[in-house]
């Protein structure tokens, strides 16, 4: 029998996990997992709190249905009858621009129409069909691609508010191709964002006609999907279905190269002995974890930053809301000069998240370009918020229910060089087999990248045990 230790049960340890589990089955290996969680509870990031009839997300709201890694997943589990899809309304998702909420335009007509881009800026995003692409291979920043290929006006007002939603971070210092491969491949393949939307739309109208069933030719998409009791019945559900042992408030301090494997330092001062270590861990964790180890390595890790972020739930009778909240919510250009990213209407998104005549409403402060908001206290945290969700949405009332949350590290940041730093990061890999680093630093920051990064983990762990064989 071999034992495999994973550091860290959030989606990433678990799914990994679990992975291992069925893979290892699959391969008729005999393992036993172990995950070690440094806080009391598991789900790391993912965590659904349910007060005064209001259920609220510590973290992400759910995962889009556009990619098949975490449906796959709730398959494994059992779990698709808790599935819960936003509503259809949730679409119409918004940018607060020139005092007002715009529509974000879903095609040409809505853009034409759209008052969000001034006629100039509609002219130089069009002119992104004529733009040559760059073939010399740098890794650009966000906004340098966004300036070059659609427009500066573009960049403030839709690629600006689109990184701070998805990763509350800046776009003068994260890389294109690490945060947006498929865009960056987009460009390489046809040339160009216009061209491939085209191409793959009538390539869609073909293969439609040809009776083959296919996805969007928008690209991601997808819908935003969840379950009944919240986003926290994934782990939940990971977690009870999983043969091995998730030890709870049980920190790895320290790890150590033993003759055929690992050993785990623990926080109680034990140790734990394992042929196989995954590290699910965030990078500044696993930094601390591998200074001894590899000082290059640690370096390496301590390279990718991470943006901290206070979210805040209000409850309102809804009577008191004079605000259409029928959509998604909306998200704030820096140009605009507010406090908060943008705020999320979560019992429009998924009705029954908040008491019968009342609404849920879940805003965004800080990120990459605002560290200091995770400073504030809570007084100071609450009147910032509302004095925007009074300027923004006209509300004037004092929320019935309050609950601020800090994340001091949300999301790590894919700034420039991320890409060669994994490379880097691969090549020292090689020195210590038997360590195997997954989570949402590396490969994609979404739920459904984590569980793909955990599958392929999962993959390297069975390769590695056979490979001992
Ligand atoms: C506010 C917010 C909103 C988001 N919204 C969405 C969304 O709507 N959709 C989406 O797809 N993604 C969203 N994301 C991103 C997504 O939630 C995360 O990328 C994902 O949950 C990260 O999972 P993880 O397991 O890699 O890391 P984590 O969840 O951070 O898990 C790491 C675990 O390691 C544990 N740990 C740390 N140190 C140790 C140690 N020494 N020993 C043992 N354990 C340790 C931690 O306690 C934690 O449980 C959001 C993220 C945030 C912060």
């Amino acid at each position: 029998m071999k034992r495999i230790a994973i550091i860290g049960a959030g989606i990433s340890g678990l799914s990994t996990a679990h992975a291992i589990e069925r893979l290892a089955g699959e391969a008729g290996l005999d393992v036993e997992v172990t995950v070690f969680e440094r806080e009391e509870r598991t789900g790391g990031k993912i965590w659904s709190i349910k007060e005064e009839g209001y259920l609220c997300e510590w973290g992400p709201n759910g995962f889009l249905d556009s990619k098949p890694m975490t449906l796959d997943l709730c398959d494994h589990l059992g779990i698709q009858d808790r599935l819960k899809r936003s509503n259809d309304n949730a679409r119409k998702r918004f940018i607060y621009s020139g005092g007002i909420l715009n529509r974000l335009p879903e095609n040409g007509p809505m853009f034409l129409q759209s008052k969000l881009i001034s006629w100039p800026g509609k002219i130089r995003l069009a002119q992104e069909f004529i733009k040559p692409k760059r073939t010399d291979g740098v890794d650009e920043t966000l906004a340098d691609f966004a300036r070059r290929r659609l427009g500066a006006e573009a960049l403030d007002k839709l690629i600006g508010p689109m990184v701070s939603g998805i990763f509350a971070g800046n776009p003068e210092t994260m890389s294109l191709k690490s945060c947006f491969p498929r865009i960056h491949e987009l460009e390489q393949e046809y040339g160009g964002l216009l061209k491939a939307m085209m191409k793959m739309a009538k390539q869609k109208k073909a293969e439609v006609k040809a009776g083959k069933q296919v996805a969007s030719a928008a690209g991601p998409g997808g819908v935003l999907t969840s379950f009944v009791g919240g986003i926290q019945e994934l782990t939940d559900s990971t977690v009870k279905e999983l043969k091995g042992k998730v030890l709870t408030s049980n920190a790895v301090t320290g790890l150590k190269a033993i003759e055929g494997g690992w050993e785990l330092r623990l926080a109680d001062g034990s140790s734990f002995d394992a042929e196989v270590v995954v590290s699910a861990a965030p990078a500044h964790v696993l930094k601390e974890l591998t200074w001894f180890l590899d000082g290059e390595l640690s370096e390496l890790l301590d390279g990718i930053p991470y943006a901290p972020m206070n979210i805040i739930c209000f409850g309102y009778e809804q009577a008191k809301i004079e605000c259409n909240l029928d959509g998604f919510g909306y998200l704030i250009p820096k140009g605009e000069g507010c406090e908060i990213l943008g705020t999320l209407w979560d019992s429009s998104i998924f009705p029954a998240r908040a008491p019968e005549g009342h609404v849920l409403l879940r805003s965004m402060m800080g990120g990459a370009a605002n560290t200091g908001a995770i400073e504030l206290n809570d007084v100071e945290v609450k009147e910032r918020t509302m004095g925007e969700l009074k300027k923004i949405m006209g509300i004037d009332a004092e929320p019935d229910f309050v609950r601020i949350f800090r994340h001091q590290r949300a999301i790590p940041q894919y700034i420039v060089g991320h890409a060669e730093r994994l490379e880097a990061i691969d090549e020292r890999l090689k020195a210590h087999a038997g360590l195997i680093l997954t989570g949402n630093a590396f490969f994609g920051v979404g739920l459904n990248d984590c569980v793909n990064a955990a599958n392929i983990a999962g993959e390297q762990v069975v390769s590695c045990l056979n490979a001992m064989h």
